[in-house]
């Protein structure tokens, strides 16, 4: 039997030592490594308490108790302090181990003092007497909460960490440094259409050599991780499982040793398909035209610049065709927007069958093409054959909305590095050049000159002194009368408008009306004039002159303004002239491609009081038979007819032939342009109603008008 040891602190597992003193030391000694360990060392018995028989001091740290709490009969047991749910499960571990006399090691909970619960590993073993029975336990606990809370913490972030790369939407790999995949994740596999990762690991990184559309991007993937060790953002079109192209996005980096060993590659994937595909709709979007799907101006720009650079260095040659469709306004205006809309893609259909596919069509915007020719060495020569084509394939009849109509268009050539060799000066030069071909009459082509380029040049230059000429007052009107040939009286007179341009003169209408016309300058023009006509009329009334008529010139982009006869009606009224006192002169032009909308103004503006003539008549439109249904009052004759009447018995025929057109319509004649009494006489023999001519007077100011009159 062994007596229980009395309670002590001090060490009694040292044994066989004889001196006192020797013995004190050595128990001091081991007393204070003891202390120093972060830990409890102990010794206790096999029974339902763990009853203490030594403690060490590390027991305060590690339990909260004083080591004389724990010893035999005090007021806890250690088997209070092992958590209560881990009590059994240590019992059952320390007598499995007790029983084969092996030594134990443990992990399990304890409640310290303070309440807290902490984890602690246990070693220990059981110390036997010689007849094999159990004298005591004797072992070290120490506090693992800490080390447990980060292997925890590293165990929670490794998981975390997978979930990351489990359910990451971007493919994830790791490949042997030969490019044979170690690990994926399911997005990868997911991207490149495989059900399972595991299809995939052990494949080679491109699968088989087959995974970019392009080979070359292999290549140059593999070019640059070798020489960087890095690839970043590298795009490229990969074939899925399936066959179906995306495009893919890679990130990789190779992984190396310590030593610098290349271990592995690792990197991501991301299926950037619908980013492209959005972006290469943005990119033809901002570089084409809707309408025809034909490139725009950037995108033409940019191929100019190209071709330009190219020329330059190869010494080749580049034109630049400008084609502008004729009076495509008129069509525009009176067909409606989807007509023209039609027209124009017509149009662009056949200006690309005209040309050779390296060839580039494009359109800057309303009925303007450009052309970039290139490519095969070619000369004026065959430019010119290229342009008729073009010429005769614009020309042929279309059919828009059920309507046959004939298109004619005018282009202007220039060519690099003749013409310039840069993009802005091509193709202003190919503009200049087709504007030259509208004013030699449409439907022709002209390379550019330097003569023509003077020509663009003074037309801005006409252009920019217009556009200010109303605000200053530069305009006023002249007045011609126009004579009855029988009686002989001034019955009416035309305005004219006259431009004194500073430091110009007198500018001739027939220089800056065309102009005004096509920039639209016309407009606040013409209404000056019609009003400024209307006031000078009413004023002449007032003053009690003979009744006269003020004829005034309508252009036919004015006649074509769906504002026209309200405008009309508004300065009538304001200026408070009679409306039969007012003549508006058209041109046959102005019937343009629709006569019933044409013919529907001309009533309103009849309705309106005013008389109508038609102006230049025998010029313009060949036929004749729409002039029956014009509610028009007069035909002013055009100045050509008159010219040769003294001297040409055919002229003579064509006259007369006109006179009784003009009779049997119910309408007045007026002969234009009569310089000569000879000339005067003849009018008068064949019956021509009125004159108007330097014969009698020059278009002059209202005062001499007055004058004129007067005597
Ligand atoms: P138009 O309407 O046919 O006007 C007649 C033109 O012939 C006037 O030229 C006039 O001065 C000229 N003329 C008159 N008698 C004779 C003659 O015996 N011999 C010759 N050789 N010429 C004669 P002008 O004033 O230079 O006007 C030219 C054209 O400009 C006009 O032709 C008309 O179409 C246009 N125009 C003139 N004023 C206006 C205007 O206020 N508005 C618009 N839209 N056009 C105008
Ligand atoms: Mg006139
Ligand atoms: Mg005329």
């Amino acid at each position: 039997m062994n007596p229980p040891q009395p309670p002590s602190t001090r060490l009694s597992l040292v044994q066989g030592i004889s001196n006192r003193h020797l013995r004190r030391d050595q128990e001091r000694l081991l007393e204070t490594l003891l202390g120093q360990l972060e830990g409890m060392v102990y010794r206790c018995r096999e029974d339902a308490q763990w009853t203490m028989e030594f403690v060490s001091d590390g027991c305060r740290a590690l339990t909260g108790y004083r080591p004389e709490d724990l010893l035999l009969n005090s007021r806890v047991s250690y088997e209070d302090i092992t958590y209560v749910d881990d009590r059994a499960r240590v019992r059952a571990e320390i007598q499995a181990a007790l029983r084969d006399r092996r030594r134990f090691e443990l992990e399990y909970r304890i409640s310290r003092a303070d309440g807290t619960v902490r984890w602690v590993w246990e070693r220990g073993a059981g110390i036997f007497r010689e007849d094999g029975t159990l004298d005591a336990i004797q072992g070290f606990i120490e506090d693992i909460t800490s080390w447990r809370e980060n292997e925890q913490a590293l165990r929670d972030a490794e998981e975390r960490y997978r979930n990351i790369v489990e359910n990451a939407v971007e493919g994830i790999f790791q490949t042997t440094p030969q490019g044979r995949y170690l690990s994926i994740n399911p997005a990868l596999a997911r991207i490149y259409g495989y059900d399972k990762p595991e299809e995939m690991i052990g494949a080679y990184l491109d699968i088989g050599r087959q995974l970019y559309v392009d080979p070359a991007r292999r290549l140059e993937f593999m070019r640059l991780i070798h020489l960087n060790g890095v690839v970043s953002n590298f795009e490229s079109e990969v074939y899925r499982k399936n066959g179906e192209i995306i495009w893919i996005s890679e990130n990789a980096r190779e992984v190396r040793d310590g030593s610098g060993n290349l271990l592995y590659f690792e990197g991501t994937v991301e299926d950037i398909t619908e980013r492209k595909t959005y972006e290469t709709r943005l990119t033809h979007q901002a570089t084409h035209d809707t309408l025809t799907g034909l490139p725009n101006r950037a995108l033409f720009r940019d191929r100019l610049q190209q071709a330009v650079r190219y020329a330059e260095r190869e010494r080749a040659k580049v034109s630049i065709v400008f084609i502008d469709l004729d009076n495509f306004k008129y069509i525009n205006d009176s067909l409606g927007h989807e007509a023209g809309d039609a027209l124009i893609r017509i149009m662009a259909q056949r200006l690309k069958s005209c040309v050779r596919d390296s060839d580039t069509v494009a359109r800057l915007g309303g009925d303007e093409f450009v052309l970039l020719l290139q490519g095969a060495p070619f000369d004026d020569e065959r430019v010119s054959i290229a342009m008729s084509r073009i010429l005769s394939e614009v020309r042929k009849p279309v059919d828009v909305r059920g309507r046959e109509l004939t298109v004619t268009c005018s282009i202007g050539i220039s060519v690099c590095p003749e013409d310039g060799n840069d993009v802005d000066a091509l193709l202003k030069h190919a503009d200049a050049a087709m504007y030259q071909a509208k004013q030699a009459g449409r439907d022709n082509f002209q390379f550019f000159t330097s003569s023509i380029n003077q020509r663009v040049l003074d037309r801005m230059d006409l252009e920019h002194r217009l556009r200010g000429a109303l605000e200053r007052s530069e305009f006023l009107l002249h007045y011609q009368p126009k004579l009855d040939l029988r009686s002989g009286m001034v019955v009416g007179t035309e305005a004219l408008i006259r431009w004194r341009a500073p430091q110009q003169g007198l500018v001739s209408p027939s220089r800056f009306i065309p102009l005004a016309e096509e920039t639209g300058l016309i407009e606040p023009i013409g209404e000056w004039v019609l009003e400024t006509a209307c006031r000078q009329a009413q004023l002449w009334r007032e003053r009690g002159f003979r009744p006269l008529t003020v004829a005034v010139n309508v252009s036919p982009r004015q006649f074509r303004d769906a504002g026209l006869p309200q405008l009309v009606e508004n300065i009538l009224k304001k200026t408070g002239v009679t409306p039969s006192m007012i003549e508006l002169e058209i041109t046959e032009t102005c019937l343009a491609h629709d006569s019933e909308k044409f013919i529907a103004t001309l009533k309103t503006l009849k309705g309106l009081g005013v008389q109508i003539a038609i102006d230049d008549f025998g010029v313009g439109y060949s036929s004749m038979a729409y002039l029956k249904s014009f509610p028009v009052d007069r035909l002013k004759v055009d100045q050509t007819f008159a010219k040769n009447l003294a001297t040409s018995e055919k002229d003579r025929s064509i006259y007369k032939a006109i006179v009784s057109l003009g009779h049997n319509l119910g309408l007045r004649v007026v002969a234009e342009g009569v310089e000569t009494s000879e000339q005067y006489y003849l009018l008068r023999d064949i019956g021509c109603d009125e004159v108007q001519g330097f014969f009698f007077s020059m278009p002059v100011p209202a005062d001499d008008f007055e004058r004129l009159i007067q005597n």
